[in-house]
């Protein structure tokens, strides 16, 4: 039995193309307890060779994770070949709207030690026991209550270019990293608050909302489907969009703006602008964000090293190129320090780490290196800035960490408002005259001067 492809892409391609039929573009995922998932792999594959499905899944002793074009007329066929299996029975099949023939050319099915890295042991919590899944309209209905924080669960360039009004953004750059500190930043509130979480397709939710329950937290629940469900709903439902901006999506687009609110800025000018691109060096390849008229200057460069490089002849580009890892091109981190106006990334309230590529380092026979300046920590990061009304000279600012007291002397800071420093003399927490702002809260007070949704609040420590 053939268990892997025998066409190159283009063949298939081509096949595609004879057959003239349409192919639907979809993805599901599911966590379930796999025994043997070589075994699962192999049958899957054959069941859905036969059926000309295409695509690129990973299977893992703790489930599926999949990304697929199917035949329109083999759809029925192919949802039974999941029915057979109990946890994929009903399963939902996020079918794209746009389709592509093309979209995948192969059958690529990947055993792997996890669906989604997310460095959890799952054996020391019980994976099936997630949070409570919400529809749109309950989900919004949710974000109304005072007793609720709300967590995105994606990576800082993600919900850059958009997010629900009110979330806690970590600033991480991988799904891991996020778990740790909001178990660490939430932990008074276990059992007093609730804790909805969300991201993309619901995929991450679903194992981080059951490792919550597990670290004792008590009401959790979770979009399902995440962002990409929720816009269909809210467009279906006609209700209210209480996320802002763009979902930033994995293919060639990178978002797919569901309101028209940018919260986002150029990171080279400063711009309101939330167009994500990739620097033309190929050696670079950053991901980061650039208005139309900075992309025309810089040629669709981060920074005029890699435009200078873009002008050299191409067996000179190859050469600077060599040794460098780019890697996963696409979703590369997206901070680097020629970036003036990048918002996350807190940077002041850590020590700043300069590392030398990987590249770099080979070819000078050097260790890698970091370069570690120290700033001296005088101030806590609070939260940041939600909205700003002009007539009332009012801020508001949704509160992420610690908390706030009347006489605290805090300072404002953002790239173009500077650092402006105020003593807090009164404040309204959640609309009501209060003494402390807690985690969660809406803290709106008097401000002298504009407020910009990308400025941060801090506490001034002593
Ligand atoms: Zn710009
Ligand atoms: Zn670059």
């Amino acid at each position: 039995m053939q268990l892997y492809n025998t066409l190159s892409a283009e063949e298939r391609a081509e096949l595609i193309d004879q057959a003239g039929e349409q192919r639907l573009t979809l993805s599901f995922y599911a966590y379930a307890k796999i025994e043997d998932p070589k075994k699962f792999r192999d049958d899957l594959f054959i069941a859905w060779n036969a059926l000309d499905a295409l695509g690129r899944i990973y299977v893992a002793h703790e489930g599926i994770n999949a990304q697929m074009s199917v035949p329109a007329d083999h759809f029925e066929a192919f949802r039974e070949t999941l029915e057979t299996y109990d946890f994929m029975k009903g399963i939902r099949l996020n079918v794209a709207v746009e389709h592509d023939d093309h979209s995948f050319l192969k059958l690529t099915i990947k055993v792997r030690h996890k669906i989604v890295a997310d460095g959890l042991n799952d054996e020391t919590f019980d994976v099936t026991n997630k949070g409570i899944h919400l529809k749109a309209a309950q989900f919004n209905q949710l974000l109304e209550d005072p007793n609720t924080i709300v967590v995105d669960f994606r990576n800082h360039y993600e919900s850059e270019i958009g997010h629900f009004k009110g979330a806690i953004t970590p600033d991480v750059e991988t799904f891991r990293e996020s778990l740790p500190i909001i178990n660490e930043q939430l932990k008074n509130h276990k059992e007093d608050k609730n804790l909805l979480m969300y991201c993309t397709g619901g995929i991450r939710c679903e194992k981080a909302s059951a490792y919550f329950k597990h670290q004792g937290f008590m009401n959790v629940y979770q979009l399902e489907g995440g962002i990409i469900q929720y816009a269909k709903q809210i467009k279906e439902e006609g209700i209210e969009s209480k996320f802002i901006g763009k979902n930033f999506v994995f293919d060639h687009r990178l978002g797919e703006r569901i309101t028209d609110d940018i919260v986002s800025q150029c990171h080279q000018c400063g711009k309101p602008c939330d167009n994500h691109t990739n620097c033309l060096n190929d050696g670079c390849h950053l991901l980061f964000i650039q208005c139309d008229e900075c992309n025309a200057a810089m040629e669709n460069c981060c920074s005029s090293e890699c435009l200078e490089i873009t002008h050299l002849p191409l067996d000179e580009q190859v050469k600077l190129r060599r040794g460098i890892q780019v890697g996963n091109k696409v979703f590369r981190k997206g901070k680097s320090e020629n970036l003036k106006f990048k918002n996350s990334g807190d940077l002041s309230d850590i020590s700043l780490a300069v590392t030398q590529t990987r590249g770099e380092a080979e070819r000078s026979g050097a260790k890698p290196k970091a370069i570690r300046q120290k700033i001296k920590i005088k101030k806590t990061l609070i939260g940041k800035a939600e909205h700003y009304y002009v007539k009332a000279q009012v801020g508001l600012f949704i509160i992420e960490n610690h908390e706030l007291n009347i006489g605290d002397k805090i300072l404002i800071s953002g790239p173009t408002t500077g650092n402006e420093e105020l003593v807090l003399e009164k404040m309204f927490v959640n609309g009501t005259e209060n003494t402390t702002a807690k985690i969660g809260d809406k803290l709106t007070f008097t401000v002298p001067f504009r407020v910009r949704l990308s400025d941060k609040l801090y506490k001034v420590v002593n």
